[in-house]
Parts: structure tokens; C-alpha cells; sequence
């Protein structure tokens, strides 16, 4: 049965890898069923601002003008706040020397065909940045960090399979940096310069994940109290430890 809830080509994102790995059932309710969101879950707004606002700044000019800054700011209603102040000003920081070429939100998309199973990985990179021959690609995070390498996030691990074909085309070096911008975070994990051996590993690594997926009966939740707790489906998932009150209406349970 759930076999048929899989096309031949699988799509493949940081997101539905993420949530792959994070718990089965959640993959299914999300990504296979598409079902709407029984449990409100964390609220992504602060970090939206943050893409929006970087994004915004490189386009028109430099993210160390501050007058630029703040005009920026002021422009979409934000000015004198300190807290995203202080987001940009630890953005630019870690931010390529002025001359560097950057684009903002790079969609990428790349195929797998053999060995089988095929998929479709599909992602957008926040900002690429291109100087001294090097592709530097960048995430802006605005959360915690939980990873000491970049390398060993499966999300990036992605991304960077995702923009190999981008970066020999051109003749560039890849790398990819994880920007930790909140004020509480104070080293930013160790960026990732994959080889071609690493390159290839990650595509054998994609494979057998699309392969799991093919080959997945149960679909069981996690039940880990911790991950529970966040989940946008803890209330109508049968196997969930931090059960919630479903959004949707339910019928009365009998007896
Ligand atoms: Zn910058």
C-alpha cells in the first residue's frame, strides 16, 4: 500500500529529509498524505524577517553601510529595532568582501538516475556569494546550533550535492558556511568544503534514504517526548508521547 504513495521519481528537499529522519509517521502525514497540520508548531516569522531583511540589504547595496542599514529597516517599517540590528550586524561579520558577486534564494535542482531508485532533489540556498575562486554558499540561521561541522547535517550534505554541478561549471572551489546570527550563539559550526570523493558518498547516502523510503511498511511515529512536543500532527498521531488538542474538529471518542 504505501508503496503506491511513492512516484518513480521521489522528490527530495531539506525538508522532507529532515523530516524523514526525524520521525516516519510525520514523513507520511506531511510529505506523502499532504495532510493539513492538526497542531500549531514553532513560529518561523523572526527567521523569515531575517532572509527577507539580508536579502533586501545585498540587493540595493552594503550590509556594512549602516546607513543603508537603517534605511533599509525603515523602509520596511522595522527601524530601531535592536534585535534585528543586531542579526544584520552579526550577519556582516561573517559577510564576503564587498566586491563579491552574491544572489540571494538560488533555486537548484538535481537528478538522480542510476543505481535505481530515481529522485528529484530540489532546495534554495539562501545566499551564494562568488570571490576568490570559491562558490561560498551561505544558510542564515537565526535558532540554536546542534552541529559542531556543517558536514554532518544531512540538510547540508544536500545542498551541497545540489550545487557541486553549479560551482565545476564555473570552476569554483564549494564551500558552505551555516551563519548562526543570534545573539546567543557564539561560533558558527565549521564550514564544508566538500571533495569529490564526499560528493559521491552523499549521492549514495540520498539514494539509500529514497530506497529506505521505497521499501518503508509501518510508517511509525517516533514517540520521543522531546520531538513530540513540536510535532504538527502529535494530535492525531496514534504513536505520539506529548499528545495534543487536535485544530481539526473530531467526532466524540465512543464509550
Ligand atoms: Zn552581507
Amino acid at each position: 500500500m504505501p508503496d503506491r504513495l511513492l512516484g518513480d521519481i521521489v522528490p527530495l528537499s531539506a525538508s522532507s529529509l529532515d523530516t524523514w529522519l526525524r520521525c516516519r509517521r510525520e514523513f507520511l502525514a506531511s510529505q506523502l498524505l499532504g495532510l493539513p497540520e492538526s497542531d500549531a508548531g514553532g513560529s518561523p516569522d523572526q527567521g523569515l524577517l531575517v532572509h527577507d531583511l539580508l536579502r533586501h540589504i545585498h540587493q540595493q547595496g552594503s550590509c556594512r553601510d549602516a546607513e543603508h542599514v537603517e534605511g533599509t529597516l525603515a523602509a520596511h517599517g522595522l527601524n530601531g529595532s535592536s534585535a534585528l540590528q543586531g542579526f544584520v550586524e552579526r550577519h556582516a561579520r561573517r559577510c564576503p568582501p564587498d566586491d563579491a558577486a552574491g544572489e540571494h534564494e538560488v533555486e537548484r535542482a538535481r537528478f538522480h538516475r542510476r543505481p535505481a531508485p530515481m529522485f528529484m532533489a530540489t532546495g534554495r540556498i539562501d545566499a551564494v556569494w562568488r570571490h576568490r575562486g570559491l562558490l561560498d554558499a551561505r544558510d542564515y540561521k537565526t535558532g540554536q546550533s546542534f552541529t559542531e561541522r556543517v558536514a554532518d547535517d544531512p540538510r547540508a550534505r544536500l545542498q551541497v550535492w545540489l550545487l557541486a554541478p553549479l560551482a565545476r561549471h564555473e570552476g569554483l572551489r564549494l564551500r558552505l558556511r551555516y551563519e548562526f546570527l543570534s545573539a546567543e550563539v557564539l561560533d558558527d559550526p565549521e564550514p564544508f568544503e566538500p571533495d569529490d570523493d564526499d560528493l559521491a558518498a552523499i549521492e549514495e547516502e540520498l539514494r539509500g534514504v529514497v530506497e529506505a523510503m521505497w521499501g518503508e511498511q509501518e510508517f511509525a511515529g517516533v514517540a520521543d517526548a522531546a520531538l513530540c512536543g513540536h510535532c504538527r500532527y502529535r494530535s492525531i498521531c496514534p504513536d505520539s508521547a506529548s499528545p495534543g488538542v487536535p485544530a481539526w474538529p473530531v467526532p466524540p471518542e465512543d464509550g
